[in-house]
């Protein structure tokens, strides 16, 4: 089994989620006592948020990219990043280390291909939902066409996660609110929703929701355990 190197803080909240799902996953798959071989380098988000919402992404990749060195030096032999947002420093990170990088957006995009969808709905940060790293991998690589809520649901999508998610603030008001925004994809034609930020699954299940939903964390955790155990091979 390899090491799985994760960058996790952002927030804590879904690392947290992520450390359970591929030790569970792992047991899944190799039953006994079976847990993941794995190191998490968790930054502190209150230096991260600030380089976000001021757009010093050149700040944040070498955070990033630091993160995963450390990470591989520490004997990590695959690295997550455990955040869709922070995807914007993938290349940076895939640039500062010779271990694999797993990349959410392909995770998800690989499982959107597998039921033959074209057409999604993406609900995430504004700089998910807005620029153009995650939806042109999916695009590109995956064929799939992505749908955005309107500019008033992207705001009140970011506010939810900035104000209450990543501090752990699970509002009935707030899932209803997403709900909501949704249906408005829905009826724009989304096939299905990726949940394209990792604290979003911590409020919204499949069962609240009548289409299919990728859960990205879900997605990105298993296809390390995957590659984890079985190799490149498993995963391509
Ligand atoms: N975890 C979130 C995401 O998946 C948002 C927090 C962050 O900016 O990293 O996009």
């Amino acid at each position: 089994m390899k090491t799985i190197g994760l960058i996790g803080g952002m927030s804590w909240e879904s690392s947290l989620e992520y450390y359970r799902m591929i030790n569970e996953k792992t047991k899944q798959a190799l039953g006994g006592y079976a847990s993941s071989k794995s190191l998490m380098y968790t930054v502190d988000f209150s230096e991260i948020e600030p380089l976000q919402r001021t757009g010093d992404w050149a700040a944040l990749d070498r955070k990033m990219a630091e993160a995963a060195l450390q990470l591989q030096s520490g004997g990590a032999e695959l690295i997550l990043l455990c955040t869709n947002t922070m995807h914007l420093s993938a290349q940076a990170i895939e640039k500062a280390i010779d271990v694999p990088f797993l990349h959410i957006a392909e995770a998800t995009g690989q499982a959107i291909q597998q039921r033959t969808m074209k057409k999604v709905g993406l609900i995430g940060t504004k700089f998910t939902m807005e620029k153009d790293f995650y939806k042109s991998t999916l695009k590109e690589k995956f064929s799939v066409d992505t749908i955005i809520p309107d500019a008033g649901d992207r705001d009140e999508l970011h506010r939810i996660i900035y104000d209450e998610l990543v501090n752990g603030k699970f509002l009935e008001s707030s899932k209803k609110k997403c709900l909501e925004i949704i249906e408005r994809l829905v009826a724009k034609g989304a096939e299905g929703i990726v949940l394209g930020c990792t604290e979003i699954p911590l409020i919204i299940s499949q069962e609240d929701v009548a289409i299919p939903v990728f859960n990205t964390m879900a997605l990105h955790a298993q296809e390390a355990v995957d590659w984890a155990i079985q190799g490149e091979e498993a995963v391509a």
